[in-house]
Parts: structure tokens; C-alpha cells; sequence
């Protein structure tokens, strides 16, 4: 067992799963496409955000695999060479980015609060209360334990004022979503190694920039982080990663060619982060292939490479919240083939309904750790279940 430092805060995650790579195709040759550029230096602004550093005791996933011959992988390190933009500090994001929360969450703080305000709720104002909370993505169960729960303090506590009502809502609505998740980050150098993240979801979900967006917050905090473009499938993938890369001042790996093992570019990636004594590897995967079970196949295949030189600390699924209850089942495929630590819920800047939130949770077991809120740099925030409720209560 070993001691992860963790962020404290919510230090945001993202994962970036990009396009599918063949698993059948041979290895290109190695080749490395540019000649070792001077390392970046960025210059962030000096970490706003109290991080905190609790220990957390994580497993080890020290695998005791076959050591295969190690296939030499192509690679490029981009160099960024693009002036800088200054992150905007992690903490307390959400609540700033409360407006971008969908107005069709208005659901809770207008349709639900108009009905609950009532003197007398009878069964058909219930039935109403249900069926918006359901119309909210919040799942059928969750939906009818918050209307029990909302039943018996309307029946002990009589009728309220609209303040109070607010407030019963409010308490009810942080209890259903949990602030005793854990959500922090494993963001911190475990064992003289980087911690390592992987960044899992289906296509165009926001895995590539929800990646861009996460080093953002970590070089923020003064992380030195290193990309890894793992989704061979497509050049136009590693080419997306190579820019956010640049955006935020770290170096990306990737490999030259198209359909390149990913399982290699991965390895890569922490390898160079083990020699830059990094702190941060994030590594960006392919959220298609020919076939499911291929995808699956390969992520396992990802994380068990990559773990022959450091431990996975970290794996983000990543969750386009605007595809509610189908998302939510395409995801859970994820969840049986990688063991999926952090939920990342891109998109909640558009028709989302905030009751995914508690639905993902309860269906996968597994704490939501970031939010995304828009297409900028700056779009991603902490989750903080208060802030949260606050926000769609506000909105
Ligand atoms: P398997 O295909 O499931 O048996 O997985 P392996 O453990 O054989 O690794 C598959 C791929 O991961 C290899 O083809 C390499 O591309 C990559 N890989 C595994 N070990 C190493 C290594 O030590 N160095 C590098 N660069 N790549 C590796
Ligand atoms: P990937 O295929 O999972 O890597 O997805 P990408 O990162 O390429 O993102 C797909 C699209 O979703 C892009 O146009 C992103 O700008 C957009 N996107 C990602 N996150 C968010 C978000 O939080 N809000 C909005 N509105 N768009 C997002
Ligand atoms: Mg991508």
C-alpha cells in the first residue's frame, strides 16, 4: 500500500478519450519526429487554491504481468511555443459558473418550489412533484426516496413559508447528491513517480478537453504535467491534444502515426514523465473502435502497459450530461472494463438536467470530481455538492 496526496479540493480531472486505434495493426517503426526542444516553462499563476494535502491510502496496482519485449514507440514531444493564457483559480469555480448551469434546471428552483409552497399538497400535487423530479434525470428510485423524504418533513412540519420550503429542498436535494463522496484528485508524485491519470469515455464526449482543461488547473497549481496522446486513431486527435498542450504550456506525447499502439504511446508518456520527474500524466484515449468489446479490450490493455512503470492512480470517465440516461448506460460499459475512480460530466453548460448528477452516482458508484460548463479553458470546475444544489436552486 502506498500514500497518495490528494488534492483537497476538487482538483478538476479530465480525461480525454479520443479516437479508436486498430489493434491489429502492426507497430510503426519508432521514429521520433522532432528533434528534443528546451523544455517550456510556463508560468502559472501562484496556486489560489488551499491545497491541502491529506493522504489517502490508494492500492497498489502493481501488476505482476510478463514483462514483454518492450517495443520502442514513435514519439514527438511538442514543444509550446505559444504565449501563455493564465488560468483562472480552480477553487470556488463552480459557484462563479453558476449561471452557465442549464436554465432547463429551473425545474427546481420554479416548478419544484411552486409546488411544495402549496398549503395543501395533496396526492396529485405529489404525483407532480415525482414526475418533474423525473423529468430532472434524477432516475426513478432517487426520484421517489426525495418525495418520501420531502413527504415526511411536509407532514412533521406542516406548511412552510417559501423560505423554508427552499431550505427543506436545499438540505434534501446536497443529502441525495452526497458530500461525503470523496472527490479528490490523486494529482500528486506517488513512489518517485507521477501520478497518473487516464481520461475514458465514448466519442466526442469532451475527453480531449476536458484533458486540455485539467493540465490547465494543474499547472495552475504548479504541477508540472505531461500529456499523452492515446488516441491513435485519428492524427487529428493527437494533433487537438498537441494544441491544448501548447495552450497551457506542457509537452504532449504522441506518436506520428495513425493507428499506432496506444498501449505504447501511453508508456511513453509516463516514461518521459519519470524522467522529467513529472508530476502529472494525462493520458487521452479513444472512445471508439471497431467494436465495443475492441475498446474495452484496448483501455485494459492501456492501463495494464502503463502500469508496468507507474500506477494508474486515476481513471476519469467522462460523461456528455446533455445524453442523460443513454449516456449514462453507454458509460457503464467503461466502469466493468477500467476501474473508472472519478466521473468527469462535460456539458452541463447546455440542456443537461442536474439530476444526472445523483443518477450517475448511485448507478455507478463513483464520485463526480469535475464538471464541465462550456467549450473555454477555463470551463471546468471542482464539484462541490453544495455549491451545486446552491447553483440549481439559483438558476
Ligand atoms: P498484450 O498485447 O496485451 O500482451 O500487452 P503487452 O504487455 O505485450 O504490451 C503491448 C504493447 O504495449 C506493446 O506492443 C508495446 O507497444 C507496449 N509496451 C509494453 N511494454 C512496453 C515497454 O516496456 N516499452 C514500450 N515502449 N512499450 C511497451
Ligand atoms: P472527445 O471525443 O471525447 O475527446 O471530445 P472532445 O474533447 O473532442 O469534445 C467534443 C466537443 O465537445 C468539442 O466541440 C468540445 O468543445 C465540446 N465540449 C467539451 N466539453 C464541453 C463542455 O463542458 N461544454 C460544452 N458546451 N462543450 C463541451
Ligand atoms: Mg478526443
Amino acid at each position: 500500500m502506498e500514500l497518495l496526496i490528494i488534492f483537497a479540493f476538487l482538483a478538476p480531472v479530465i480525461v480525454g478519450v479520443g479516437s479508436v486505434v486498430a489493434l491489429d495493426r502492426p507497430m510503426p517503426e519508432p521514429k521520433v519526429l522532432e528533434p528534443e526542444a528546451p523544455t517550456p516553462e510556463p508560468e502559472p499563476e501562484p496556486a489560489p487554491v488551499p491545497v491541502e494535502a491529506p493522504t489517502v491510502e490508494e492500492e497498489t496496482v502493481a501488476e505482476p504481468e510478463p514483462e514483454p519485449e518492450p517495443e520502442p514507440e514513435p514519439e514527438v514531444v511538442a514543444e509550446p511555443e505559444v504565449a501563455l493564457e493564465k488560468p483562472a483559480p480552480a477553487a470556488g469555480r463552480l459557484a462563479r459558473l453558476r449561471a452557465r448551469l442549464a436554465k432547463s434546471n429551473n425545474v427546481f428552483s420554479k416548478g419544484l418550489l411552486a409546488l411544495l409552497a402549496q398549503d395543501d399538497i395533496d396526492e396529485d400535487v405529489w404525483d407532480e412533484i415525482e414526475e418533474t423530479l423525473l423529468m430532472s434525470d434524477l432516475g426513478a428510485d432517487p426520484a421517489m426516496e426525495l418525495v418520501d423524504r420531502l413527504k415526511e418533513r411536509v407532514t412533521i412540519e406542516g406548511a412552510q413559508e417559501a423560505d423554508s420550503v427552499r431550505e427543506m429542498l436545499r438540505e434534501e436535494l446536497i443529502a441525495m447528491v452526497d458530500p461525503s463522496m470523496d472527490r479528490r484528485l490523486a494529482a500528486t508524485r506517488k513512489n518517485d513517480k507521477p501520478a497518473v491519470m487516464m481520461v475514458v469515455g465514448v466519442n466526442g464526449v469532451g475527453k480531449t478537453t476536458t484533458v486540455g482543461k485539467l493540465a490547465r488547473v494543474l499547472v495552475a497549481e504548479e504541477r508540472n504535467v505531461i500529456l499523452g496522446a492515446a488516441d491513435t486513431f485519428r492524427a487529428a486527435a493527437a494533433e487537438q491534444l498537441t494544441t491544448w498542450g501548447e495552450r497551457v504550456g506542457v509537452e504532449t506525447v504522441r506518436s506520428d502515426q495513425e493507428g499506432a499502439d496506444p498501449a505504447s504511446v501511453a508508456f511513453s508518456a509516463v516514461e518521459e514523465g519519470i524522467k522529467q520527474e513529472s508530476d502529472v500524466v494525462l493520458v487521452d484515449t479513444a472512445g471508439r473502435l471497431h467494436s465495443k468489446a475492441n475498446l474495452m479490450e484496448e483501455l485494459g490493455k492501456v492501463k495494464r502497459v502503463t502500469e508496468k512503470q507507474a500506477e494508474v492512480g486515476e481513471v476519469l470517465l467522462v460523461i456528455d450530461a446533455t445524453t442523460g440516461q443513454n449516456g449514462l448506460a453507454q458509460a457503464k460499459v467503461f466502469t466493468e472494463a477500467v476501474n473508472v475512480t472519478g466521473i468527469v460530466l462535460t456539458k452541463m453548460d447546455g440542456t443537461a438536467k442536474g439530476g444526472i448528477v445523483v443518477a450517475i452516482q448511485r448507478q455507478l458508484g463513483v464520485p463526480v470530481k469535475l464538471i464541465g460548463l462550456g467549450e473555454g479553458a477555463d470551463d471546468l470546475a471542482p464539484f462541490e455538492a453544495e455549491a451545486f444544489v446552491d447553483a440549481l436552486l439559483a438558476s
